[in-house]
């Protein structure tokens, strides 16, 4: 199994009776929900960083209720065509969120019998994923610095989450597949036109990544039917738009009674060289 690494020291951490404990004796315990925070005590800026509870919370009853299963099932497809031939594969999701996708994508690879990490910054999420995905290991860490050895994993997986190239390809073996998944061109378009006057399309970003060679892009487009306010506003809190919401886009999002829209996402393949 590939250890996590010490935050402090950056040696490997071994399990020791429900610690993680690297040689120079700096220890970590994990959360009764089987997940270790890894965040250095010095580098926590935020109190509490990541995404609070309510999010969390909110994001997980949206996901529970199926609304973007279409999406997980791609991500979950991909994972078997390009890490299925492997056996145990190491696979980090990183910026795991609550672990709906990362049960997904653990569940489809089974058969490899895969090693499963899942980081996010979130403690809340962290907890979310580790009682939700029991044989993946999660940890509380920043995507930017992963607590995971050099070279080590088969495939990376990143959804929804920001993007560090550098950190990722350092941790990809030669070889290794890279899957991001991003909102796709007019994704919850009837949500934007509901709330603004005049909504925008999502950028379509250069899919050229350094250090990555592009393998394909794969579109997931789907229609949702939402019948009713709660699930308009669990959805709206995961978006961007949530954080620069004014009293106006308040009042006619608390006026929805229910929303049919478009989701629309890509999941672009990448491969590290060898
Ligand atoms: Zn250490």
């Amino acid at each position: 199994m590939v250890p996590f690494l010490c935050p402090i020291c950056g040696e490997p951490l071994m399990e020791q009776a429900g610690s993680l404990r690297c040689g120079k004796g700096h220890s970590f315990d994990k959360a009764r929900s089987g997940y270790v925070n890894l965040i250095p005590p010095n580098a926590k800026h935020a109190k509490v960083p990541g995404d609070n509870k309510l999010m969390v919370n909110a994001r997980r009853d949206f996901l529970e209720k199926g609304y973007y299963a279409p999406f997980a099932k791609a991500v979950a497809e991909a994972a078997v065509r390009y890490l299925g031939e492997r056996s145990h594969p190491v696979v980090l999701d990183a910026g795991c969120g609550e672990g709906y996708y990362t049960e997904a994508m653990a569940g489809a690879l089974a058969a490899t019998q895969p090693d499963v990490m899942a980081v996010d910054i979130s403690k809340f999420a962290a907890e979310k994923c580790a009682r939700r995905c029991p044989d993946a290991r999660c940890a509380v860490a920043s995507v930017y610095h992963l607590p995971i050895p050099t070279g080590s994993c088969d495939g990376v997986v990143s959804l929804f989450s920001p993007y560090c190239g550098e950190e990722y390809l350092r941790v990809l073996k030669p070889g290794g597949i890279f899957l991001m998944g991003i909102p796709g061109q007019l994704h919850l378009w009837e949500l934007k036109k509901a709330l603004y006057d005049e909504p925008y399309e999502n950028e379509v970003k250069d899919y050229q990544l350094e250090g990555f060679f592009f393998e394909e892009k794969i579109p997931v487009e789907a229609r949702i039917y939402l019948p009713d306010n709660q699930d308009i506003r669990n959805l709206f809190s995961m978006t961007p738009y949530y954080y620069k919401s004014g009293v106006d886009t308040d009042r006619k999002l608390a006026e929805l009674p229910d929303l049919e829209t478009g989701i629309s996402f890509e999941i672009l393949v990448y491969r590290k060289g060898k």
